[in-house]
């Protein structure tokens, strides 16, 4: 393998999750299992983690770099929305930690041939999953009504000129299928004001497309109370995330959790990287984690 993801935060992972000796953990977004083997390093000789990806791409890679662990590691391809039915299948228990670092890794920005990247030209995809998943962003671009595609650019996207982008992508597919990325980016490019931003102009509209395609803010509802019923008294979650939609969600969470005493949180604010992780790896740049101990 050519490419390996750095994981973001990895001092502030293993400070939130504490992990001890025969202690055991799941990882629902294990990627290339950056985060998990820091973790089963502290948690030798008989620890476990349970690792979840989506893409089975991730899943082989991270089989792979991680050998010398095969012994503690358990994979499942599947979505961590799936969680109490993947943790029956594999009798997993008791459940010390769980982790959560969402969106995509930067090998599948990379190397997946997915359409994530606006910088490579390939075909729009952006499926995780792309065994038992239908939707992709070609088909959202090609045949959502106008209206739908600007809502998402809006809501998952944030993008301010969703209308503008919208209304061009339903003019230019009746020309031609938008098939590819660079034939998405020059839509993109054509229908907003070229003005100095800090952020590429097709960062929000892909983004919105991904979050689509996969899902993602729903998957997240879905698994946080899943995650509470999963974890041991005393256990901690670790959520890692990338934008403000997903870091609403969590806090929101986190919060109500410890109103009902539930959870006590551990992040009074939430954690970012250092300005020196950043310039390491710039993946970190938006993270930010929230973390909380079950009561
Ligand atoms: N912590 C990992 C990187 C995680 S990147 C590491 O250190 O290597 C996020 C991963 O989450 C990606 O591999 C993506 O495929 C996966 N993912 C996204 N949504 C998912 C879902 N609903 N279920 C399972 N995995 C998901």
């Amino acid at each position: 393998m050519t490419y390996i993801h750095k994981p973001v935060l990895t001092k502030e992972v293993l400070e939130y999750l504490n992990p001890k000796e025969n202690e055991n953990f799941i990882d629902c977004t294990v990627g290339q299992g950056g985060h998990a083997k820091l973790i089963l390093e502290k948690t030798g000789p008989n620890g476990k983690v349970l690792g979840i990806d989506a893409d089975q791409e991730q899943i082989k890679n991270c089989r792979e770099l991680l050998k010398n662990f095969e012994k503690r590691l358990i994979l499942e391809n599947d979505s961590y929305a799936n969680l109490p039915k993947i943790i029956k299948k594999e009798n997993f228990g008791p459940i010390n930690g769980i982790l959560l670092d969402l969106g995509m890794s930067s090998w599948q920005l990379e190397k997946s041939e997915k359409g994530f990247s606006f910088l490579k030209d390939e075909p729009l995809d952006m499926r995780y999953d792309s065994k038992n998943q239908n939707l992709t962003a070609e088909q959202i671009i090609n045949e959502w009504p106008e209206n739908k595609i600007e809502e998402i650019l809006k809501e998952y996207g944030e993008e301010s000129f969703a209308r503008q982008i919208s209304k061009k992508i339903s003019e230019e597919r009746q020309k031609e299928r938008i098939k590819s990325t660079f034939q998405l980016v020059k839509i993109i490019e054509n229908s907003v004001p070229k003005k100095f931003s800090k952020i590429h102009f097709a960062t929000r509209t892909f983004q919105a497309l991904r979050i689509a395609v996969n899902d993602e803010l729903n998957n997240l509802i879905k698994v946080l109370p899943e995650a509470i019923l999963a974890l041991s008294q005393g256990g901690r979650i670790v959520i890692i995330s990338f934008h403000s939609l997903e870091d609403r969600i969590a806090k929101n969470f986190l919060k109500n959790k410890e109103k009902e005493k539930i959870f006590k949180i551990l992040t009074k604010k939430p954690i970012t990287a250092s300005n020196e992780e950043i310039q390491i790896n710039p993946r970190a740049r938006s993270a930010k984690i929230r973390a909380a101990i079950k009561l």
